[in-house]
């Protein structure tokens, strides 16, 4: 038995989007080609690009296939090294995902000007910073809209009323890799300019991502392709197009047209019945970002006196998968730079234990996980150092 506890690193593929995959497997045409068995898979593009975009609330010319998230955001960062303009300063925050975290610190070594906002303990930007930097030479303010460690999400409109105030040139971009399948978003109507998604964090399949830049014939101008080559994907994104994961997509996509309203309120629940009966039955524990508007499904909890790594691989051995903190730090023992913004405090970042739930988690999932963790949290506190000091 294994209950998978891990949902915001990725997810199961839903039993639809295998459908898809295994009834698309005999199309191997290039979409490129000119002849039939390439038409017909451009044609399965096509007609899964509208499906894409309605879920979304797209325009299908805004949305952009890659390969992930990760370089959804790379691509709209790395275009201020290419700005003509000065103002190409980038404003983000410190609990960002590595991907654009690590992009601004390579775009600070190569002398864009960057800044990264603190956020208070409920894991928020500190809106008064966001004012102090924005200027006349702001290029881009990237701010995910929901986080991927402990699922707080920003209020996106106050942070495009500021921005639109302060730097109305400035481009609004935002990280949503966590936030779609989760929320209920229309693109068009979301103050912001672009936006990451991926594929495989609403159970589609790894290898697949989405850029939306709005109105993009008009503002491509301001961006400049990561991948040259080829002319796919209005000449923007060189590269094959990922045909099976597009049509995965779709499929993944129609099944959350139908599910997610409804999923979003049940996994809440889950989620909600967990933190309910950890906090009357562990002492000694901290619900991260619990104070503030969550993604449903993520619940982020240090256990103090406790080593995440040493929970972690206990609750694997009894046969439950869940995260120290974002999947990319794994393997880094480095406290989770998302707890220490929040906290300033490697013991408490050390110590947690990020839980997220999906489609396929139910209340037995809890009522089992929690005996094990009261069981395996006890014990570890026998053995601390940290506990005995
Ligand atoms: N942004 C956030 C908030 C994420 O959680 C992730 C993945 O965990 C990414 C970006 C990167 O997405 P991908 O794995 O598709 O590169």
């Amino acid at each position: 038995m294994n209950v998978y506890l891990d949902n915001n690193a990725t997810t199961p593929l839903h039993p639809e989007v295998k459908e898809a995959i295994i009834s698309f497997l005999d199309y191997y045409g290039n979409p490129s080609s000119m002849h039939e068995t390439g038409r017909m898979v451009k044609e399965k593009i096509e007609e899964s690009k509208d499906i894409i975009s309605q879920f979304l609330g797209a325009k299908k010319e805004d949305l952009i296939f890659t390969s992930c998230g990760s370089e959804s955001n790379n691509t709209v960062l790395k275009s201020l090294l290419f700005s003509k303009n000065k103002n190409n300063q980038l404003i983000t925050s410190k609990i960002e995902h590595p991907s654009v975290i690590e992009t601004a610190r390579f775009l600070k070594n190569n002398s864009i000007p960057v800044s990264f906002l603190n956020v208070d303990s409920n894991g928020l930007i500190l809106f008064d910073e966001l004012e102090k930097e924005l200027s006349s030479k702001t290029g881009i303010v990237s701010i995910m809209y929901a986080n991927n460690e402990i699922g707080t999400i920003q209020p996106i409109d106050k942070i495009a009323s500021i921005i639109k105030e302060k730097a109305p040139e400035a481009i609004f971009h935002t990280d949503l890799v966590q936030a779609i399948g989760k929320v209920n978003i229309n693109l068009s109507s979301l103050p912001i300019d672009t936006a990451s998604m991926s594929a495989h964090k609403l159970y589609a399949p790894k290898g697949l991502g989405l850029l939306y830049i709005k109105d993009f014939n008009k503002m491509k101008k301001n961006f400049t392709p990561l991948i040259h080559g080829g002319h796919q994907e209005q000449g923007f994104r060189a590269g094959t197009e990922n045909t099976l994961g597009i049509v995965a997509l779709a499929a993944a996509c129609k099944a959350l047209t139908r599910e997610m309203d409804e999923e979003i309120k049940r996994i809440k629940q889950i989620r909600d019945y967990f933190e309910f009966r950890i906090s009357n039955e562990i002492d000694n524990i901290i619900i991260n970002g619990k104070n503030s508007p969550r993604l449903c499904g993520t619940s982020n909890v240090t256990f103090k006196f406790v080593e995440g790594e040493s929970i972690l691989l206990r609750l694997d051995l009894n046969g439950f998968s869940v995260s120290t903190g974002s999947a990319c730090s794994t393997g880094s023992l480095e406290p989770s730079h998302v707890l220490m913004a929040l906290y300033n405090d490697p013991e408490l970042a050390h110590g947690s234990i990020r839980f997220s739930f999906g489609r396929e988690n139910t209340r037995d999932d809890v009522d089992k996980l929690v005996a094990v963790l009261k069981k395996e949290i006890g014990y570890l506190r026998s053995i601390s150092p940290l506990k005995n000091k």
